[in-house]
């Protein structure tokens, strides 16, 4: 949507609905603030026309004082107030009403009453609508609005004066008139350069918001095994190494698993490589299962082998967990076409910090070494790496398939 818009060089009312949208949220706060701002100048440069108007006699005074403060100061706090409190319908248009109030006043004061200079007065108000052209803060279409409805009045004024102002006021008025017009080409091009580099600055702001989330997606790719969706080794081994520190500072304890799906190269050599991903997934799924329920990590440690890391654990905890794992394995046949339920199982070799592991990758050893021991020992089996054995702790648990 805002690529088209840059490239397209589309005009601000050709935007699509939502990027208006979002043009007025983004202009919202600093519009009312600058409406606000600029509506009070002129208000206070409008009660400072008051000493002009005694400077030019009683009369002037009397009829400036009365306009004035009866006209373009309620349109003026009209305005501050909208600009402040009010919608976006209303601001514009009390935005609008002071200018239209000011330059029409302005030039009634200066072609009714004879005695004051008549052409200060009528320049006076086409300044006010010049200025008005270049500090009000609306789109181009309202202050053409703008301008055309100061200038009909300012020749209503002029017409409708008996008998009509002089030759020269109408000069005056027909050229400032005409600059009046020529200088609506300034909002125009001003509109146009803030709406491009609103875009530019909206599209820079995407480019970098999408740059950030492809950022986090890698990051988040680089961490997992492509075909389980586990947490691969380089992964486990930063989250395992910060698990092992904490636990040594705080005297905690922390587990390691390894885990071993058992006779898998057979597995492959009878249902083939496809099959034994699916098997991997399967297993992979049903370990994430029971080790998520208690809170741990479980990530592809290689080939067909995991790895599990349980943070404040026991040793009976420790056993009963990779116990409850290996049992679930066991219980859940692979479906495969053709063959149908094949059943697949896995050995696992557990370790504890406890026992006084030097560092993360010692204690992996010795995990590994159990793994091996329950190979050994016939597979579908648990054993607690020998270095923990302890009085009154299971020496293994038994296979039980
Ligand atoms: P053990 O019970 O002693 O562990 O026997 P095993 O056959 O499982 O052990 P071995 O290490 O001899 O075989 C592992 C097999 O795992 C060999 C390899 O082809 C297979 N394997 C490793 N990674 C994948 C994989 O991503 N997909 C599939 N389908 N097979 C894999
Ligand atoms: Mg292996
Ligand atoms: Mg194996």
């Amino acid at each position: 949507m805002v690529e088209r818009a840059v490239e397209l060089r589309l005009p601000f009312r050709k935007w699509p609905v939502a990027l208006r949208e979002l043009w007025r949220a983004d202009h919202e706060s600093r519009r009312r603030r600058e409406l606000a701002f600029i509506n009070v100048i002129a208000l206070v440069s409008c009660l400072f026309c008051l000493p002009l108007d005694y400077s030019n006699g009683q009369e002037t005074f009397q009829e400036g004082l009365v306009l004035r403060l009866g006209l373009v100061v309620p349109a003026y706090c009209l305005a501050i107030y909208t600009a402040l409190r009010g919608g976006w319908v209303l601001q514009r248009w009390t935005s609008i009403l002071p200018v239209v109030c000011f330059a029409g006043v302005a030039g009634y004061l200066g072609m009714h009453n004879g005695a004051a200079p008549q052409n200060e007065y009528v320049m006076g108000s086409a300044l006010i609508v010049v200025l008005a052209i270049v500090v009000v803060p609306l789109r181009p279409e309202f202050i053409i609005v703008m301008v055309c409805l100061s200038l009909a009045v300012l020749w209503a004024v002029w017409a409708a004066l008996p008998p009509a102002p002089a030759r020269q006021a109408f000069a005056l008025l027909a050229y400032l008139s005409a600059i009046s017009l020529v200088a609506l080409a300034l909002p125009f091009r001003t509109a146009t350069l803030k709406d491009r580099n609103f875009l530019y600055a909206l599209r820079s702001q995407l480019a970098s918001e999408r740059l950030i989330a492809v950022n986090e997606q890698l990051r988040e790719l680089s961490h997992r095994d492509d075909l389980t969706g586990l947490p691969n080794r380089r992964y486990f081994e930063r989250i395992f190494h910060t698990a092992f520190r904490a636990a040594k500072t705080r005297g905690d304890d922390v587990a390691v698993m390894m885990i071993d799906v058992d006779h898998f190269k057979q597995f492959n050599d009878t249902h083939g490589h496809a099959a034994g991903d699916r098997a991997l997934k399967q297993v992979a799924k049903e370990l994430e299962k029971q080790f998520a329920q208690a809170g741990s990590t479980v990530a592809r440690y290689g080939g067909e082998e995991f790895v599990v890391v349980v943070e404040h654990s026991s040793h009976d905890e420790a056993l009963r967990l990779a116990d409850r794992a290996r049992d679930a394995v066991a219980r859940r046949p692979v479906t495969l076409d053709l063959v149908g339920r094949v059943s697949i199982t896995v050995s696992i070799g557990v370790a504890l910090q406890r026992s006084g592991a030097a560092s993360p990758e010692a204690l992996i050893e010795r995990a590994d070494e159990a793994l091996y021991e329950a190979k050994r020992a016939g597979r579908n089996i648990v054993r607690l790496a020998r270095e923990e054995d302890r009085p009154g702790a299971p020496d293994a648990l038994k296979k039980s398939a």
